[in-house]
């Protein structure tokens, strides 16, 4: 790193340490983002027949802006994000089937931008297949992914990603809040487009403990892999065993698990219905829904008398990655995810966790609850195709190993 880098970056820390607690700091990153909303095009909720064939987007988390037929044995669905610029996520989801048993090519068109997730399949909206590599082609450049579809009368959900919508947070959180009565939830507040920000505040402490840990997901509405780590990894630290329970005893966990309600249930690419990618507005918090968390998360901690140890971050990109605060920045458990991602290393076989440790340069999560908090911020990422046993094993050891780490300490 040269000095003209290194300069703004000492300033940044010099902020932080006068505003580790009480009200939301702003913060001034070496990289700014202008988060001021940007106009969106909001999908028009349809369905399509043609030649027997129907398709339709009238459901939570589905993406498809037209359809159209090509020849007598291909249909083409066309998908376009919210608005551009925009991070290379080809989010789709669409349901269709055919008044008779038949075989088509299905072409998906991503309006210039390149296909990335394999498609899976689903009739109940619940059971998924990831397509094989044999059933659908990509050429390259051409922004267009080919499927071969066998259909029948029978609706087939054709998606990027699993459907996780606003509903599965709401039916998650219901049923923790139910079964265990050291689980309270609340309503943090409410997105944009007025869904509820869901909270979940998890807490079996002795009198008097104040260490915390805070975990947050789904500001980017496709990652719905680094979605379901989280529930798994909040999970494990639900269970009986005896770690568990130890843990709980001397630690408050709190969760939002969705922060970008709309984003999600409009099959949003990336953005909130803002048209910004909130994972780069910690700094000024001019979006709803990071307005609503970081006040909603600054306050409980300052009424709590918490002292916030790990923010957590679950997202999903390419490949599973961490991305880490560098050595440098001591948080109040510094060194912990280094020990950390060891654990989980020694805990799985053939398993090496790729640390991409990067200095606090832009106004991101992980970067704030260093600076907003003095606590250790990660961002948790799931590869988009990760194998889902491999998804829920990982978290499921990554809870165990934090927990023994904070317990121990
Ligand atoms: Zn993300």
């Amino acid at each position: 790193m040269n000095l003209i880098n290194k300069a703004p970056l000492l300033l940044l820390l010099a902020v932080s340490v006068s505003c580790t607690s009480t009200k939301p700091s702003t913060f001034e990153y070496p990289t700014p983002e202008d988060t001021s909303t940007r106009e969106i095009t909001d999908q028009i909720k349809t369905s399509y027949r043609f030649d027997g064939v129907y398709v339709d987007n009238q459901f939570d988390c589905a993406r498809m802006n037209g359809f159209r037929q090509i020849n007598d044995t291909t249909f083409r669905v066309m998908v376009s994000p919210e608005n551009t610029p925009i991070n290379e996520s080809a989010y789709f989801s669409f349901r269709i089937r055919s008044e008779r048993h038949r075989k088509i090519d299905l072409e998906i068109e991503y309006a210039e931008h390149p296909h990335r997730y394999v498609p899976k399949l689903s009739y109940d909206g619940r059971n998924w297949t990831a397509m094989d590599s044999t059933e659908f082609d990509t050429l390259k450049g051409s922004f267009l992914a080919t499927l071969r579809l066998r259909l029948d009368e029978r609706p087939l959900f054709v998606s990027a990603q699993e459907l996780m919508c606003s509903d599965n947070a709401r039916e998650w959180t219901d049923s923790l809040a139910s079964s265990h009565a050291f689980i309270s939830q609340a309503v943090a507040g409410q997105s944009k487009r007025g869904r509820d920000i869901l909270f979940l505040d998890i807490n079996e402490t002795a009198e008097g403990e104040k260490d915390c840990i805070v975990i947050i997901s789904r500001m980017h509405p496709p990652e719905v892999p680094g979605y379901m780590a989280m529930q798994h990894f909040v999970e494990r630290l639900l269970d009986d065993s005896r770690l568990s329970k130890s843990f709980r005893k001397s630690h408050r966990i709190l969760v939002y698990p969705m922060l970008n309600p709309d984003g999600v249930d409009l099959g949003h690419w990336r953005h909130n219905t803002g048209g910004i990618d909130l994972n780069r507005d910690w700094a000024y918090y001019r979006q709803e829904e990071t307005k609503v968390v970081v006040d909603h998360m600054v306050q409980f901690v300052k009424k709590e008398k918490l002292k916030v140890l790990v923010g957590l971050d679950f997202h999903s990109t390419q490949e599973d990655i961490y991305y880490t605060l560098t050595n440098n920045r001591k948080s109040h458990v510094y060194g912990f995810k280094d020990i950390w991602l060891e654990g989980i290393e020694r805990s799985l076989d053939d398993y090496s966790p790729n640390d991409a440790p990067f200095d606090l340069d832009q106004p991101i999560s992980k970067a704030w609850f260093y600076l907003q908090f003095g606590a250790e911020g990660i961002t948790y990422e799931v590869g988009d195709e990760t194998p889902r046993n491999f998804v829920r094993q990982k978290a499921i050891v990554a809870a165990e190993e934090m927990m023994k780490l904070l317990v121990l300490r």
